[in-house]
């Protein structure tokens, strides 16, 4: 029996273990979630509602553990986790209203006295994969609107958050669904890997761009449909016209240090204008060095430490590459001194950045902001959209006709105009590219996981 350990990223110590599920069991959970189908998916949709229901007020019972568990294991500072827990209730509530509003049934009469209904009835058997970064509250966007749609789920949860996943898990058995409806799987990739099953009939995945890249292709072949929100490498704009001002530093710090970097459609690359270089870097690395770095479980913590040992090197590297390439450091690039045992980076400022490095051209997940100057908006576009990556961008302008030029040309899912991006559930969520495929939230995360059937009555 092989135990996958859950380490606390503050102090690398061990916080529990939990067993990974073997061939057999993956096989099994498949089986039985093939079986359960039926019995889930011909429930009513007010029956789903009124079984999943009451997990909003055990989330509720439970916040204070579950705030813990996202501080001691994905190393998230204590006040961002409350605001997690926080938002897998609110995701929820939203998520009940709008299956009622999108998975009704739509009935129009057409010529020759037939009745058409359009309904969207269940894919079947739905794998849910996640990530390790916003553990609770993306394992909330993938299994809740699976279950309301009428797919009996299969969830596994990163590696990296075995508890976050078990804990959840053990609050959404315990509502009684229909014995099949729901099966928790543990361990990485090569458990995940087994969940691209012929028996599976969709696959709702979130990660990185090279595993969902993978899972794709195997599923596609398997005839498996898929929704797919993976990695961004998301550029900011800012034009001449803005002023430097504090609000707009606490946007940029917000939207590039939260959960210490690790945030998909987190700011990755800020393209300012020429003019403003000077002036927005030194404000930014001002404010960047003064975040208080600290434990996670202290009130005042901004950053904490990074998921993980491999992240953190991963991260080294990357900045190891830009330097090495004459990126110049701002403030931070460096290990905190401070946390010896934790996986630490202090908030880092990148100045005298260029695509030819790898800070620019591929993910990263971690407290890094490199900041690079442009001469005119035709420049700023190009350098935006020179990614395989297409998830969210931010663009800070004054000038109307600047604005229409950038929402038109960007090559994003989501552009954010002089605010900072936000994920509101009641608009789509997802990549153009190599961002992903397929949109969640709102009616499109209905829409993707269910299919529709058209049938036809006499009048
Ligand atoms: P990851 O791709 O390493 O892992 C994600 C999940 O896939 C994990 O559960 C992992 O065990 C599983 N997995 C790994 N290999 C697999 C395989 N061959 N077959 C099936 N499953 C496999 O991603 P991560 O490091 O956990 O998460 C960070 C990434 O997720 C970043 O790229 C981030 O941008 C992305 N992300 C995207 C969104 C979005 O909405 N677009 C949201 C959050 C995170």
């Amino acid at each position: 029996m092989n135990l996958i350990e859950s380490v606390n990223p503050f102090n690398a110590l061990v916080i529990g273990r939990v067993k990974e599920s073997s061939i057999d069991e993956v096989h099994e959970a498949v089986i039985r979630a093939k079986k359960a189908c039926s019995i889930w998916g011909g429930t009513g949709l007010e029956e789903r509602i009124s079984l999943l229901e009451p997990l909003i007020h055990k989330l509720e019972e439970h916040r204070g553990e579950l705030a813990e568990l996202l501080v001691t294991e994905v190393g998230r500072p204590i006040l961002e986790a409350e605001g997690e827990v926080r938002g897998a209730m609110d995701n929820m509530r939203v998520h009940l209203v709008h299956a009622r509003e999108y998975l009704a049934d739509q009935t129009f009469l057409e010529d020759r006295g037939v009745t058409h209904t359009l309904r969207r009835v269940p894919w079947g058997v739905s794998a849910v994969i996640s990530p390790f970064n916003v553990p609770l509250n993306i394992s909330e966007w993938g299994i809740i609107p699976n279950l309301l749609c009428g797919n009996t789920v299969i969830y596994k949860p990163s590696e990296y958050t075995p508890l976050v996943g078990e804990y959840f898990s053990k609050l959404i058995l315990e509502l009684g669904l229909p014995p099949g409806t729901f099966h928790l799987l543990q361990g990485d990739g090569k458990v995940g890997e087994r969940l691209i099953h012929e028996a599976v009939d969709f696959i709702w995945f979130t990660g990185s761009t090279s595993t969902g890249t993978h899972i794709f292709e195997v599923a596609g072949k398997r005839f498996i449909s898929s929704l797919m929100e993976l990695g961004g490498n998301n550029p900011t704009i800012i034009c001449e016209d803005v002023e430097i001002s504090d609000d707009l530093i606490s946007n940029l710090i917000q939207g590039r240090f939260q959960n210490c970097g690790q945030v998909c459609s987190a700011i990755k690359r800020l393209y300012v204008h020429q003019s403003k270089y000077e002036e927005l870097v030194a404000k930014l690395a001002h404010r960047a060095q003064a975040l208080k770095v600290g434990d996670p479980a202290n009130p005042s913590t901004e950053i904490g430490p990074l998921v993980s040992e491999r992240q953190l090197l991963l991260l080294e590297e990357q900045v190891a590459d830009a330097v090495a390439k004459g990126a110049g450091v701002a403030c931070g690039g460096r290990r905190s001194a401070d946390f010896p045992q934790g996986s630490y980076y202090l908030p880092t400022v990148l100045t005298g950045v260029h695509h030819g490095m790898r800070i620019m051209n591929e993910e990263v997940f971690g407290p890094v902001l490199p900041v690079m100057a442009f001469n005119d908006p035709a420049e700023a576009v190009e350098l935006a959209n020179d990614s395989l990556y297409g998830l969210a961008a931010e663009i800070y302008c004054n000038n109307e006709a600047i604005i229409d030029y950038f929402t038109g040309a960007l090559q994003t899912g989501r552009v954010a105009v002089n605010m900072p991006r936000f994920a509101g559930l009641n608009c789509p969520m997802g990549g153009m590219k190599k961002s992903g495929k397929g949109r969640q939230h709102g009616k499109w995360v209905f829409e993707e996981l269910t299919q529709i059937k058209h049938i036809m009555t006499r009048s």
